[in-house]
C-alpha cells in the first residue's frame, strides 16, 4: 500500500487500477499513513493556519428534489425560510467582526432568489466590505446568471458533483450534463471553482468514486469539499447507512495528495459524523473550517441531513471553541 501512496504523493496521480487497491484495501495502519503525508503536504502549502470562511444558509427553499438533501422539495416536515438582504448584511457584520474575511451564501435553488435579487445582495455586500470575499453555493443557474453575480462581486463558486451515480442521487429532470457545464462555465468566467462528492451515497461503488477522482483531476478545482454522506429522515435516503470517517479521511488524503495548493475544508458533515471530525479532517489535509454564521433561530431550519452540527465550534460564535481545538492539534485560525 505504502508504494501507491508515495507514487501518489510524488507523481500526484495514479492509475485507475492503483486507485482501485488504495480504495479498497487500505488498512488502519495505511490510513494513518496517507492521512500524515497528505498533512505534511498541507502544512507545506499552508503551514500550521486554517482559513475560516463564515456560512450564511440564505434560504432553506428548493425546487429540487435531490434523494439525498432534507431541504428537498418534497419534504413536507420543515419550516421554510428566506433570509433578508438586511438578515445577510447583518450576518456579515456579525462576521466581519468576529474576524471572518469570506463570506459564503448557501442555498437551496429558491425561485424566489432571482438572478436580480442575489446580484443585488451580492453587490450590496461588495460594497460594505471590499476586502473580503464572496463564495457562492446556490447550485445551478445559467451562465448568464452566473456572470451577473461575478460582476457583481462574487469571488468563488461552490457545486458539488457526484458524476457518476448522478442519476442515483437525483430525479429525472435534473440533469448531468447541465451541472457540468455549469462547472465549465464557472471556471471559464473567472471563478474560483470548488467541487466534491458525498462519500458513502447510496449507490456509491469503488468504480464511481475511481471516475470522480479522475474527472475532479481533469476539472482542477480550487477548493474540493469532501463530506460524508448522511441520512435525513424525511429522504428516501433515509433509511441508508451513513459514510464513513475512514473512507472520508481518504479520499480527503488523496485528492489533498493529488491537489497540493487546493482549499480543502473539514467539512460539517464530516465533524457531524464524528465529535473530532474536523480536527482529524486537518489531521489528514484539510486547511479550511466553514462555521455557521447564519441567525440562530433559522440555523435548525437548514437540515441538509440528521443532527447537523451548528453549535459550538460549527458556529461562528464559538470561534474561541474552534481556537482551542486547533491549538491542541498544532494550528491556528489564519
Ligand atoms: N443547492 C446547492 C447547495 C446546498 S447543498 C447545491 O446543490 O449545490 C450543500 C451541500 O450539502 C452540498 O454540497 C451537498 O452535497 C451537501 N449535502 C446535502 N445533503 C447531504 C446529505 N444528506 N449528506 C451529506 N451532505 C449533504
Amino acid at each position: 500500500m505504502r508504494q501507491w501512496i508515495d507514487k501518489l504523493r510524488e507523481e500526484r496521480t495514479l492509475r485507475p487500477e492503483e486507485f482501485r487497491q488504495l480504495l479498497t484495501e487500505c488498512d488502519g495502519e495505511s490510513l494513518r499513513y496517507i492521512n500524515k503525508q497528505a498533512q505534511e503536504v498541507s502544512l507545506r502549502h499552508f503551514g500550521n493556519r486554517i482559513f475560516i470562511r463564515g456560512l450564511i444558509e440564505v434560504s432553506n427553499c428548493c425546487r429540487n428534489n435531490c434523494y439525498y438533501c432534507g431541504i428537498r422539495k418534497g419534504n413536507p416536515n420543515l419550516e421554510r425560510y428566506r433570509l433578508s438582504t438586511e438578515n445577510i448584511l447583518n450576518c456579515c457584520k456579525q462576521g466581519y467582526g468576529l474576524g471572518f474575511r469570506t463570506f459564503v451564501l448557501q442555498g437551496g435553488e429558491d425561485p424566489a432568489l432571482t438572478e436580480e435579487r442575489i446580484e443585488d445582495i451580492v453587490s450590496t455586500i461588495r460594497r460594505s466590505y471590499p476586502d473580503c470575499a464572496i463564495t457562492l453555493s446556490l447550485g445551478e443557474k445559467s451562465r448568464e446568471a452566473y456572470e451577473r453575480f461575478f460582476q457583481a462581486g462574487a469571488n468563488r463558486y461552490l457545486l458539488t458533483y457526484d458524476k457518476e451515480h448522478y442519476q442515483q442521487l437525483h430525479p429525472a429532470g435534473m440533469s448531468c450534463e447541465h451541472r457540468l457545464q455549469c462547472l465549465r462555465d464557472l471556471k471559464d468566467i473567472g471563478y474560483q471553482t470548488g467541487t466534491g462528492i458525498m462519500v458513502g451515497s447510496p449507490g456509491q461503488t469503488i468504480e464511481h468514486l475511481i471516475q470522480d477522482i479522475l474527472f475532479i483531476e481533469q476539472l482542477r478545482p480550487e477548493m474540493i469539499g469532501i463530506g460524508p454522506f448522511l441520512p435525513h429522515r424525511d429522504t428516501p435516503f433515509a433509511q441508508s447507512p451513513s459514510g464513513t470517517v475512514e473512507r472520508t479521511l481518504l479520499l480527503l488524503s488523496i485528492f489533498r495528495l493529488m491537489h497540493p495548493s487546493a482549499l480543502i475544508p473539514a467539512t460539517t458533515a464530516l465533524a457531524t459524523l464524528t465529535p473530532d471530525g474536523r480536527e482529524q479532517g486537518i489531521l489528514a489535509g484539510a486547511n479550511v473550517v466553514m462555521p455557521n454564521l447564519s441567525p440562530q433561530e433559522e440555523r435548525k431550519k437548514y437540515n441538509l441531513y440528521n443532527n447537523k452540527a451548528s453549535l459550538g465550534a460549527e458556529s461562528a460564535e464559538g470561534l474561541n471553541i474552534l481556537q482551542q481545538q486547533l491549538e491542541k492539534i498544532g494550528y491556528q485560525i489564519s
